[in-house]
């Protein structure tokens, strides 16, 4: 079979600061060298499993954070911003896959488990889904569910993996970090890779994966609460959308496709 892994970068082992998301910043580059060791590892761990190939979707910020030269053979990357609504999870639609696993994600906007917690764009303060707090890893599973493919395994912080739990409880997560207040507690680099190897491997092992069908709400009500006004006025005019208050977008559909569509117009 194969494999889709969509990585993103601020639930790297050791990451602590904004500075560190984005090329230029200090410490970038060592936090995008551990992402590209991480999501190499999964990678690996699915190809010794038996995938006949991998697809990493290198889903954060620019998305040229991963060295591509250090996965293993067999994997293709996509690199860059398609524009289409799957967002981190482009590619998702290009082939039959089996399993998806999930690198480097990170507790939600509003969510005190991370001192970098976001959803999307950083002029959302938070983003709720059937009044559930939405994370990116709610987003993309739910991508991920909509083409029936099962979500089998995230790394990230311990905030975004027990949010994973509760969403797809045979789920085989890494929590590789923890945030408290403005910090982050993390555990050593090569005690991350081991971790993630482990919990990838049972993942895969005895099709377990099979096991993390994620379940798609049979309707949406996703509501947007923007940290300025302005931008909700106008985003208000995205048909079907409601301004309920100054700050407060609310959309709904019976669609997943036009939640994503609406996600991609008004929060991205
Ligand atoms: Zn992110």
């Amino acid at each position: 079979m194969k494999i889709f892994i969509s990585s993103d970068i601020e639930g790297t082992c050791g990451i602590a600061g904004w500075q560190e998301t984005s090329a230029g910043g200090i410490g970038y580059e060592y936090i995008a060298k551990q992402m590209t060791k991480e999501v190499s590892a999964v990678a690996k761990v699915a190809l010794s499993a038996g995938a006949e190939s991998v697809f990493v979707r290198d889903a954060h910020d620019t998305g040229c954070n991963i060295l591509q030269k250090e996965l293993p053979n067999k994997t293709e990357i996509m690199r860059g911003w398609t524009g289409d609504i799957y967002n981190m999870m482009s590619g998702i639609d290009m082939a039959k896959y089996g399993a998806v696993m999930m690198t480097g994600y990170h507790s939600p906007a509003r969510s005190v488990a991370s001192p970098i917690s976001h959803t999307m764009q950083p002029y959302v303060e938070s983003m709720k889904i059937n009044g559930e707090l939405c994370s990116e890893f709610m987003l993309n599973a739910y991508t991920a569910g909509y083409f029936g493919i099962p979500v089998c395994f995230v790394s990230g912080d311990e905030g975004i993996c027990e949010i994973a739990k509760e969403l797809i409880p045979e789920i085989k997560t890494a929590p590789v970090l923890k945030g408290v207040g403005g910090a982050t507690i993390s555990m050593q680099p090569e005690d991350a890779l081991d971790l993630i190897k482990e919990q990838a491997e049972a993942a895969l092992a005895d099709e377990h994966y099979k096991k993390c069908i994620v379940e798609l709400p049979r309707s949406f009500e996703i509501q947007i609460n923007y940290k300025e006004h302005p931008m909700a006025y106008k985003n208000s005019f995205y048909p079907g959308a409601i301004q309920v208050s100054g700050t407060k977008l609310r959309y709904k559909s019976t669609n997943y496709i036009d939640v994503l569509r609406f996600v991609h117009f008004c929060a991205n």
